[in-house]
């Protein structure tokens, strides 16, 4: 790359936020209207994941619920409203040596920035079956909500027993003829009222004690072999769809030997604070929460985040 090009591809911010989720469209609300200029980089997921959800019922100002995709509109265009620079891109790099942070979007632009706001969120996570892999996309998904259609009318599995695996089983369960729904201990985790919606549904079939040994089928799903670990017998349930809604992973891999986190990722913060091990890296929403993990948790600690960023910034005499 030639010298000129280099400096073409590269651009100075006071505060850039990364991801787009409720965390990042808050902190880019506040430090919008503190003047802070942010430039947003969205991430693989636009909105992200509450854009793969139904109905969000528990977020304050909603008294009839909301659709996820549509809240996660009107948050960006609240961002925008004041002036937020919402970019698609992907940060694939950092560089947190010096007391401007380098940060490389797409494999080929960098940004400095004062401040880094990291909002990146968590993704899905799989079984790590061959099978599952194998078939991903042709019968086998993490989110019901995106392909729960394609089995309209068929019989399907989901593995879990969360508050997402009983909110997808719900989901499912209005579209297809059977929903079984495979929990590997004796009980729910889910929140009560889920367990009562699921347990009343009568297409769905709750198998307490039940693990996925392999998911069937050659170039599509036809059935899941389980394990009853509480009689040690198998048996092959045939269906057509699966689906894994087993939890999340924090999406930090790329912030690894830069900030300090938990053994599973999660960012770690100063109590009471967003702030990192590194000064002018602040981290909110679910990358650094592995315990409450909702939409309004995630917004509050990006409003943390951005003033936290706003006095950093004050603080080192940066206007
Ligand atoms: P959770 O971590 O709460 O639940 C994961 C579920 O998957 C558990 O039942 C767990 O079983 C099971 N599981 C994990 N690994 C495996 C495996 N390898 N094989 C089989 N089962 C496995 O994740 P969720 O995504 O459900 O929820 C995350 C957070 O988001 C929670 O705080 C939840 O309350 C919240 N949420 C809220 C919603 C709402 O309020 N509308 C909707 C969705 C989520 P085990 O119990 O045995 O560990």
């Amino acid at each position: 790359m030639s010298t000129q090009e280099a400096i073409e591809t590269t651009e100075h911010v006071k505060c850039l936020i990364i991801g787009s989720g409720p965390a990042g469209y808050t902190a880019a609300i506040y430090a919008a209207r503190a003047d802070m200029h942010p430039v947003m980089y969205q991430g693989l997921q636009p909105g992200g994941q509450l854009t793969i959800t139904t109905e969000v019922e528990n977020f304050p100002g909603y008294p009839d619920g909301a659709q996820g995709p549509e809240m996660m509109i009107e948050f960006e265009k609240q961002a925008k409203r004041f002036g937020t620079d919402v970019r698609f891109g992907m940060v694939t790099e950092v560089d947190f040596t010096g007391p401007v942070h380098k940060v490389t979007i797409d494999g080929k632009k960098t940004i400095t920035a004062d401040s880094v706001i990291i909002s990146t969120g968590a993704s899905a996570k799989w079984l790590g079956l061959e099978s599952e892999q194998r078939l991903n996309g042709f019968g086998v998904s993490a989110c019901a909500v995106c392909d729960g259609f394609f089995f309209k009318g068929q019989e399907v599995a989901i593995v879990g027993g969360g508050d997402t695996a009983a909110e997808e089983a719900s989901y499912l369960a209005k579209l297809c003829k059977k929903v079984t729904m495979l929990v590997r201990k004796d009980e729910l985790r889910a929140s009560k009222a889920m367990q009562h919606r699921v347990l009343k549904t009568p297409n769905i079939e709750v198998l307490f004690n039940h693990e996925t040994k392999e998911i069937i089928g050659e170039k599509a799903v036809e059935g899941v072999r389980v394990l009853n670990n509480t009689t040690g017998k198998e048996a092959t349930i045939p269906v057509t769809g699966f689906f894994v809604a087993i939890g999340h992973k924090p999406n930090t891999d790329i912030f690894k030997g830069w900030l300090n986190m938990d053994n599973v990722g999660y960012l770690k913060v100063n109590p009471g604070s967003t702030k990192t091990n590194i000064e002018g890296i602040f981290a909110s929403g679910d990358a650094a929460d592995k315990i409450y993990r909702q939409a309004v948790t995630a917004a509050g600690t990006g409003c943390m985040a951005a003033l936290d960023a706003e006095r950093y910034l004050a603080d080192k005499g940066i206007h």
